[in-house]
């Protein structure tokens, strides 16, 4: 039931055309119920009720909308209007030429263009633009990488979203992502030999590793991380990405390179962190080394704050970060921890 509900909405936001006739939309605030693909402004979902009949939600004392007429069930253009509508859908990776959509209905592009438009209330473009940006809010919401996300709607680069995503998605990509809506995190905790291992991870990677004294502090990090995230804890048998972390921790194993990661950040802080899994074990850099070998070279406090926002300690070893002169710099699970790391890599390894 839930899943239907849910089915209902994600049409009724897509305004997906080949969903009337299957339900209407009431809401309550106006007392007016709608077609799916109603071009109206979308309502809030808390006010909205779907029935399976005009009849029914009349029953219940609602009145059909002017705009999309939901009572006349076949209006004269909706049968093709569906199809196009279909065609968008099926099609919504590729580059969709307007004269191809004509001939898929059979009718002239500039009278297609026209009366999609009058139903849908956008061109049929808008409308390829506006399931893209749906199905990229879910894969985000799904805890997708955000590049990985944006190719995998069809858009060739990642440029638009950084123009025009807060128009869009009403906020950052990033952002969207991490907030974690829509997530399923798993973690576990840990005894390591630098003290309370705290190891989450989605289907996609590990997303948040960290150290600490205590269970209940880190675990609460992870979900300031993620509020909106289901988060579970695990128990039982170490998974293997636990395990190699231990066995790094204890020095029979000398890369973390091969653990997926699944980790959202800006575009600045991605960049920082791609830049430290490059320091080899055993050597060290200065926040200006970092700036410098990213073209950047006045970034360094920018870099110094990346380092602090990392979410997977030793994986993103930004312990192997340190001031210019010297000093061991921060470290966000404990100053004493990154001199023991360091002091265990500077070692050869068993
Ligand atoms: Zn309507």
């Amino acid at each position: 039931m839930i899943k239907g509900k849910e089915f209902r909405w994600r049409a009724f936001e897509e305004r997906d055309a080949s969903a009337d006739g299957s339900f209407v939309v009431a809401v309550r605030t106006t007392g007016i119920y709608c077609r799916p693909s109603c071009p109206s402004k979308h309502p809030k979902r808390g006010n909205v009720t779907f029935y399976l009949s005009p009849e029914a939600a009349e029953a219940a004392g609602y009145r059909p909308c002017l705009r999309c007429k939901p009572r006349d069930r076949d209006a004269p253009q909706t049968a093709w209007v569906k199809k196009v509508c279909e065609y968008i859908r099926r099609k919504q990776a590729e580059k969709i030429i307007l004269d191809d959509l004509a001939a898929e209905v059979g009718l002239s592009a500039a009278h297609l263009q026209r009366t999609f438009k009058q139903v849908m209330g956008m061109t049929p473009r808008q409308y390829q633009e506006a399931c893209r940006v749906e199905r990229l809010k879910i894969r985000l919401k799904q805890g997708e990488p955000v590049t990985r996300a944006v190719y995998g709607v069809g858009y060739s680069s990642t440029s638009w979203l950084y123009k025009d995503a807060n128009a869009k998605l009403g906020m950052t990509p990033g952002a969207y992502r991490r907030a974690g809506e829509g997530m399923k995190i798993a973690y576990r905790v840990v005894d390591s030999p630098l003290g309370r291992l705290l190891v989450a991870w989605t289907s996609h990677g590990v997303c948040h590793l960290s150290l600490g004294d205590g269970d209940e502090s880190q675990v609460e990090a992870l979900i300031h991380e993620y509020p909106a995230a289901e988060i579970t804890r695990e128990g039982g048998e170490p998974d293997p990405w636990t395990l190699e972390v231990l066995e790094y921790l204890a020095g029979r194993v000398t890369r973390l390179g091969d653990i997926p990661l699944d980790v959202a950040g800006t575009v600045f802080q991605r960049r920082v962190w791609r830049e430290l899994q490059a320091i080899p074990r055993g050597s060290t850099r200065s926040y200006e080394d970092v700036a410098r070998s990213m073209g950047q070279p006045k970034a360094a406090r920018a870099v110094s704050r990346a380092c602090a926002a990392n979410p997977v300690s030793l994986i993103i070893p930004c312990h192997r970060v340190v001031r210019k002169g010297g000093g061991l710099g921060g470290y966000r699970w404990g100053i004493e921890r990154k001199r023991s790391l360091l002091r265990a890599e500077a070692s050869p390894s068993t």
